[in-house]
């Protein structure tokens, strides 16, 4: 039995209904992460037997359990809905985990809540085997993220757009579920008292050397934009950056439709419902920055009415470019072999992603080939790459040991849209295999191994996935 310890439950009620998850007809376990169970305290024989898979459905709770869903606003595509909250997940405790740590509990697909308005508060296996798999690339690649605890197929149907489609929930691991709509949420309610015990429990939650709701701000500020550059740094682009999808502990959050870019283009979108580009590949910092703006202004009347808390607030949104700065200025110098990022290195990098923009090349496989000298294989004209590289090898000759920084910077593997694609097709049928397979050749993707050489491949012209939908 894992440690827990409530803390959110224990605030008023107006922050979350006491709802419990609405059974489902035929649980089966199709994915466990026993390294995450273990790490969590909870016993893994237990989770992987019968008591622990009717949890991970919603069926029977353990004593340890204090289901609520969570209260929230948010921004959807610039426009505020005062009211959104968890309408398919619940969050069934905090964890205490024996190595250190708080962790919320969640499951995600676990039917209907006060805060489902006309959502049938299901997932289908689709989004839930997505976001497993894509939650647990990002983990280990190193970017702070929710992680996936379980993924366990209900034996009910879900109706979506594209018809009948089996049910899935996926169990959810986070440091917390506060988002910036969270804050919206009281904002829009002037609400103040309940902004400052949520102001105080996320300060002393995730960022606990802060100084009040102004240090709170400030630390958020900073652990999105070294997110952001990350994300960033792998070509991955989250699709849905709404603030209800911001999560403020800085860890990635909501796999809806996210992908990773192949072919590079700033202006790369993926989302089926991003008809203007607003969450694009290269838009992220300022959507970043801007939902950081609304939650500097949710937490105003705690900072200081009038002109002095907007300029302390505004002082401490004036901190995101310059962290955003540095973390993509590291990020990349060490894709290119540098142990640290010198002046000049910034153009450097964005000559060689503007080479790469106007010839379409695949992402991770130019910053991978160029410790192997593969990287100017990825260009239909070779010649840019090769004036590229001629600068490049200069910089090169005052670095240490730049092999050995490119290989811990750039993947050999990161979940490839079209093989997520097969993996569900596959799984839709009953065929498990391909998802194992996959989970486990992302679980190493620094790694190069022969037997996973076609995971490496950019999709051919037949095989590209050009759009993600969000899966609700
Ligand atoms: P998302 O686009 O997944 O971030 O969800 C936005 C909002 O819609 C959140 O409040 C979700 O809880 C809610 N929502 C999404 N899908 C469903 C669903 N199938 N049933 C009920 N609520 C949903
Ligand atoms: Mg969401």
């Amino acid at each position: 039995m894992p440690q827990t310890d409530p803390s959110y439950a224990r605030l008023p009620a107006r922050f979350f209904a006491r709802v419990a998850p609405v059974a489902v007809a035929d649980p089966q376990l199709l994915a466990l992460n026993l390294p995450l169970a273990e790490a969590l305290g909870i016993d893994p024989v237990w989770l992987a037997g019968a008591e622990g898979v009717s949890m991970l459905a919603g069926n029977t709770l353990p004593g340890w359990a204090t289901p609520i869903a969570q209260a929230y606003a948010g921004h959807q595509f610039g426009s505020f809905v005062p009211q959104l909250g968890d309408g398919r997940a619940l969050l069934l405790a905090e964890i205490l985990a024996p190595g250190g740590g708080r962790f919320d509990l969640v499951l995600k697909g676990s039917g209907q809540t006060p805060f489902s308005r006309r959502g049938d508060g299901r997932a289908w296996l689709g989004p839930v085997l997505r976001e497993y798999l894509v939650s647990e690339a990002m983990a280990a690649l190193g970017v702070p993220t929710t992680r996936a605890l379980a993924a366990v197929a209900t034996g009910e149907v879900v109706w979506r757009e594209e018809g009948a489609l089996p049910g899935a929930i996926l169990a959810r691991v986070a440091a917390s579920h506060i988002r910036v709509g969270t804050f919206e949420y009281f904002a829009a309610r002037r609400d103040t008292k309940a902004l400052a015990l949520l102001a105080e429990h996320t300060r002393a939650r995730h960022f606990p050397l802060a100084d009040g709701a102004l240090g709170l701000l400030a630390s958020a500020v900073a652990a999105q934009a070294r997110l952001v550059s990350d994300w960033m740094s792998f070509g991955f682009i989250h699709g849905v950056m709404n603030t209800d999808n911001m999560a403020v502990s800085g860890e990635t959050i909501d796999y809806g439709p996210c992908a990773f870019i192949d072919a590079y283009h700033p202006d790369r979108v993926f989302s089926s419902i991003d008809r203007h580009g607003r969450y694009a590949y290269a838009q992220q910092p300022n959507v970043a920055l801007w939902n950081l703006a609304q939650l500097a202004s949710a937490l105003l009347p705690l900072i200081g009415e009038g002109e002095a808390g907007v300029e302390a607030a505004s002082a401490a949104l004036d901190g995101f470019w310059p962290a955003l700065s540095a973390a993509w200025s590291a990020r990349f110098a060490a894709k290119i072999g540098l142990a640290s990022a010198r002046t000049g290195d910034h153009a450097l990098i964005e000559t060689l992603l503007a080479r790469m923009a106007r010839q379409g090349s695949d992402f991770t496989r130019v910053f991978h080939g160029l410790a192997d000298g593969s990287a100017r294989d990825e260009f239909a004209d070779r010649a840019a790459f090769d004036a590229w590289a001629v600068d490049w090898h200069a910089r090169l000759s005052h670095e240490q040991d730049p092999q050995a920084v490119m290989r811990a910077a750039n993947p050999a593997r990161i979940p490839r849209n079209h093989r997520i694609a097969e993996v569900i097709a596959a799984a839709v049928t009953g065929e498990m295999a391909p998802f194992a397979r996959l989970h486990a050749a992302l679980s190493v993707p620094y790694e190069e191994r022969p037997e996973w050489a076609d995971l490496s491949d950019a999709p051919a012209a037949d095989e590209a996935v050009t759009r993600t939908y969000c899966g609700t």
